[in-house]
């Protein structure tokens, strides 16, 4: 890598709630940070519609609302907000660098919070796509969206463990859930498997692939397909729920960090820590359990206050 054009204390990499909330903080702290928003500035919040709970916000807020105010407040106290999409780093020694968009910058930072995410895995069917951007019933996160289906009948795509956890989460508000199955088995963890199945109104289908979500502005129903028998079928619906896994955005972090077998940052337990001294991690980036927008403003808010930690234990001032 070419040598940095740029000093700064503390870096941040993305903008989603773990980001901004990671500013906030350092620049109360004066640890002057500066934010590189990323390939999809706000984050996964920006592809959702109401945002019902989190916390200070008793009539909702859009998502994409919600990381405006994020961005304001980060702005407030005087955060250097940039576009820019982080290409490489290196954290072999201090000051660690750090380069945006192929060379255009090389930075090099005292401190660096990733907060870069994950993003939805998605199945790809136009229809689907195309009712998630219109809001129009498809949502990747039960606990976020579940709510608007109270009393309705939904169909949840998955296998794993989240499939499970939200299918259950979806059983206690909605109608009835179809939950569908693409193998003759699940891959979920046995007590997840035994929840469902005990749960009355959720019914399973194996071997079951979608066809296409039905709908023009709101989903009305799913077309289905028996992949063993080749019968196809239409449900019924009004949401259509995607938990066929999440993938971290930690690819360019690889060579550096100790990262889990699906590419999630490990943290030191209790703490914003990574296995390279000076590099901190927040939000989904190192969370494949909670992922909700207030536990990642809570995880940016201790990647900000360990940073500020090591840099008066380092006398970086
Ligand atoms: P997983 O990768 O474990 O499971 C993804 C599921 O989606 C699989 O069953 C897979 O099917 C299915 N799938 C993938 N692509 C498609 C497709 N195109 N069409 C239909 N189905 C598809 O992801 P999870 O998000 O469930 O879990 C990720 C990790 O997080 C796991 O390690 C899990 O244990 C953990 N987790 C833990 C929780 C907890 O401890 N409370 C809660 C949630 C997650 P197939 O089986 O056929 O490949």
């Amino acid at each position: 890598m070419s040598e940095p054009n740029e000093h700064v204390k503390c870096l941040i990499i993305g903008s989603g709630p773990a980001g901004y909330t990671a500013a906030i903080y350092a620049a109360r702290a004066e640890m002057k940070p500066v934010l590189y928003q990323g390939q999809q500035p706000g984050g996964q919040l920006m592809e959702t519609t109401d945002v019902e709970n989190f916390p200070g916000y008793p009539e909702a807020v859009t998502g994409p609302a919600m990381m405006e105010e994020f961005r304001k407040q980060a702005t407030r106290f005087e955060t250097d907000i940039r576009q820019g999409w982080v290409t490489r780093v290196d954290f072999s020694k201090t000051p660690h660098t750090v380069e945006i968009d192929n060379g255009k910058e090389i930075i090099s930072a005292d401190s660096v919070i990733i907060s870069t995410g994950a993003s939805a895995k998605w199945l790809g069917l136009e229809s689907e796509l195309r009712l998630r951007d219109i809001g129009g019933g498809v949502s990747a996160c039960a606990v976020c969206d579940g709510f608007f289906y109270k009393g309705q009948e939904v169909a949840i795509v998955g296998a794993g463990d989240s499939a499970c956890e939200e299918a259950s989460y979806l059983s206690k508000l909605c109608k009835k859930v179809t939950m569908l199955v693409r193998k003759d088995h699940f891959r979920a963890s046995k007590t997840m498997i035994r929840r469902v199945e005990s749960i009355e109104n959720i019914e399973i289908m194996y071997n079951t692939e979608t066809v296409e979500i039905l709908g023009e502005d709101g989903v009305t129903g799913v077309h289905v397909i028996n992949n063993q028998t080749k019968e196809e079928s239409e449900l019924t619906v009004t949401g259509f729920f995607v938990a066929i896994g999440h993938k971290p955005n930690t690819d360019v972090f690889k060579p550096y960090l100790e990262l889990d077998t699906q590419g999630y940052i490990i943290n030191k337990a209790g703490t914003a820590q990574t296995n390279v001294p000076g590099v901190f991690v927040s939000g989904d980036a190192a969370d494949k359990v909670y992922r909700q927008a207030v536990t990642a403003a809570g995880t940016g808010c201790m990647a900000a206050l360990d940073a500020e930690r090591y840099l008066a234990s380092n006398d970086i001032h």
